[in-house]
């Protein structure tokens, strides 16, 4: 359990470096995590005050999820979202 959360934890925080350098894989998905995390009463100045991640990384980590069940409203995958055609919430 430690080490699949470390393992989490050097995802988010890769995937935010390199997002820096280039586009990343998957990074839609991300930024609509990222929008939800935004407007959820569990943010506490970026921190999500369930888990303790910090919002950033943890969104850009493609293996964590909500403890809240908040980011299940958002495809995770091409094949996902080819079925969620009318899912207003990804058109970012
Ligand atoms: S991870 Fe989930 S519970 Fe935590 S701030 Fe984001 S949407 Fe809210």
């Amino acid at each position: 359990m430690l080490l699949f959360k470390l393992k989490l934890i050097i995802q988010g925080w890769t995937n935010l470096l390199l997002d820096i350098i280039s586009d990343i894989k998957y990074k839609k998905y991300f930024k609509a995590r990222y929008e939800i995390c935004k407007l959820c009463e569990h943010n506490k100045y970026g921190i999500c005050d369930i888990c303790g991640c910090v919002l950033k990384a943890k969104t850009m980590s493609e293996d964590s999820e909500c403890p809240d069940g908040k980011w299940k409203t958002i495809p995770e995958t091409l094949e996902e979202e080819k079925r969620w055609p009318n899912d207003h919430l990804f058109e970012l």
